[in-house]
């Protein structure tokens, strides 16, 4: 008997890997509006995960939960009266609940996060955000987004998949592939 030929395994970058992971994360959001899906990474070790949805103890969203997500609010309005915690506010907070350190962590996000979370990542001590599908603001926002980032020094970028790796069958395709890119803002 010989030895057995080793076939050549790809194996994925760790940002392909860790961005995955956050969409499978996604699959376990209550919102039903838009799933999304974080995790907080600290030395290339997963130390918590977030999906948007009500808060523990509240109906879930898709179960009438939240009046906001079920109303014909538009995208980006209503957000001072909805009930949903977003997948990175969900991630940060059950870090704190069980007493992990967030300082210095990288957090994957499947939706570059809003202006509340970035606040939130910057001040839980997360100097780097690597998100996937994009997220349109207002000019106004945008520029205060950007002013916030720059001024704060964390780093945000857009994941690129690599070939081996490409877009995983729980992203939405579309969305994906239509967005806008994101402004070059980590120089
Ligand atoms: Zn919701
Ligand atoms: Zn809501
Ligand atoms: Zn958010």
């Amino acid at each position: 008997m010989g030895e057995r030929p080793v076939p050549a395994r790809v194996r994925p970058s760790w940002d392909d890997y860790f961005i995955t992971i956050a969409w499978v994360v996604s699959s376990r959001s209550s919102c039903s509006r838009r799933a999304v899906g974080a995790l907080i990474v600290t030395d290339k070790r997963i130390v918590s995960t977030g999906y948007n949805g009500t808060p523990f103890g509240v109906a879930n969203c898709d179960e009438g939960g939240c009046p906001r997500c079920a109303s014909d609010e538009p995208a980006q309005a209503g957000y001072d009266w909805c009930l949903c915690v977003h997948a990175e506010q969900n991630a940060i907070a059950l870090a704190a609940r069980q007493g992990t350190a967030t300082q210095g962590a990288t957090i994957y996000v499947t939706l570059r996060p809003c202006f509340g979370c970035l606040k939130e990542a910057i001040q839980a001590g997360i100097r780097e955000i690597v998100f996937d599908q994009p997220f349109d603001y207002l000019p106004s926002l945008e520029e205060a987004y950007q002013t916030l980032v720059r001024q704060s020094g964390i780093t945000l970028r857009q994941h690129n998949y690599s070939a081996a790796h490409p877009v995983p069958p729980l992203a939405a395709p579309a969305v994906h592939q239509t967005g806008p890119e994101m402004p070059d803002v980590t120089e």
